[in-house]
């Protein structure tokens, strides 16, 4: 991870990067932010940065040997430290960060800005509690008595550290407050105030603001297949929270792939698979439903813009375009003008809570009718 992959944080990046240039390193840090916030990707493009070779004056050279190895997460002088809990294979008090290593590394690639639930759920851990477990602080204080590797920083860095124990915390604090030369630990909480005292006074607090707007909008522009004020609705929603805002995306994409196949059911009639797709949309929600409507609307734009030869004009991702190349071969400008009002009765309804079984069911039969016209 580098500081350029993180949109935003300007002056946190500047005030880490002058720590540096200017040999102010505080040796043991956290990072502290709020659920989505960049507080765990900030720690991770920090310790690239100070390991880097040839470091510029806004960011690691993302090339050099060091760069290469923390781009992948597997810099032998980065060691992390993280909650776990049972698995088949290790009983509790043997489920440490070592063990799950590849997996860690996965869900870093993977979600930068995921919390506590996301790696539970990203191992298989479901709602386990997961915790660090005291074995861990003999860990972290056997990993610092070797010598660095590559010769610049050895760096501890501890996810939410405030699931360790009393004992584990305990255990780590002289090492907190001298630890060997070069050695820099970096904590990554979501609440300080959980933590104990005598770690709080050991560490350099560093508090990472939520994520503004326009970069919540930033990085959802560069993901495919979202619309404008989809984009818009998103970042409002989120609020500051770029794992809100990447999980709603993937939702929203979720949606894109069941309206595609309700649609064939009903270009098909398939009654009964009709039935059970109504039944599957009652289950999902409200959310889900009135998301699913919005989709219909996008989709039957695109479908008017095929119809009109005006591709350039879409923004759709190759998936859903191919789609609408075979919706717009049967509902020509006629049909689909005959099928909107359609769409906007059925948002109208759902919104004075219509039974949505009923609902979209009746919407597939006139669906499956327009088609067959
Ligand atoms: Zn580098």
């Amino acid at each position: 991870m580098r500081f350029q992959e993180i949109p935003g944080m300007e002056k946190e990046k500047a005030s880490l990067i002058e720590s540096v240039q200017a040999d102010h390193v505080a040796h043991a840090q956290l990072f502290s932010g709020a659920n989505g916030s960049a507080n765990l990707a900030l720690a991770l493009a920090f310790a690239t940065y100070i390991n880097c070779l040839q470091p510029t004056g806004t960011d690691a050279c993302g090339q050099c040997a060091s760069c290469q190895k923390n781009k992948k997460f597997i810099h032998p002088d980065v060691h992390f430290i993280f909650p776990t809990a049972a698995t088949d294979k290790y009983k509790r008090e043997d489920a440490v960060s070592e063990k799950f290593l590849k997996e860690w590394r996965a869900f870093l690639m993977d979600q930068p800005y995921g919390n506590l639930e996301d790696w539970a759920s990203f191992y298989g851990w479901g709602d386990k509690r997961l915790v660090i477990p005291i074995k861990e602080s003999r860990n972290i204080i056997s990993a610092l008595s070797l010598k660095s590797f590559e010769g610049k920083y050895k760096i501890m860095l501890i996810w939410y550290p405030e699931t360790m124990g009393p004992a584990a915390a305990n255990a780590i604090l002289k090492v907190l407050e001298e630890p060997p030369g070069k050695t820099l630990f970096l904590l990554v909480a979501r609440d300080p105030n959980t933590l104990l005292n005598t770690i709080l006074s050991r560490v350099q607090q560093f508090a990472i603001p939520s994520f503004a707007d326009e970069h919540i909008k930033q990085v959802l522009q560069s993901r495919e297949g979202l619309a404008p004020e989809d984009i818009d609705r998103m970042a409002y929603e989120a609020d500051g929270n770029m794992r809100q805002a990447l999980q709603m995306q993937d939702e929203d994409a979720g949606v894109a792939e069941y309206f595609r196949q309700w649609m064939r059911h009903c270009f098909k009639v398939s009654f009964a698979e009709m039935v059970q797709m109504s039944n599957d949309f009652q289950k999902k929600g409200k959310s889900f439903q009135h998301s699913l409507l919005r989709t219909a609307f996008i989709l039957l734009r695109e479908t008017l813009l095929e119809g009109v030869q005006a591709q350039e004009v879409s923004r759709l991702p190759n998936a859903e375009r191919a789609f609408v190349e075979k919706f717009a071969a049967v509902f020509n400008p006629d049909k689909v003008a005959q099928l909107v009002p359609l769409i906007s009765e059925a948002q109208y309804h759902l919104e004075r809570n219509a039974s949505p079984k009923i609902l979209f069911l009746d919407l597939s039969l006139s669906i499956a009718q327009i088609a067959k016209a």
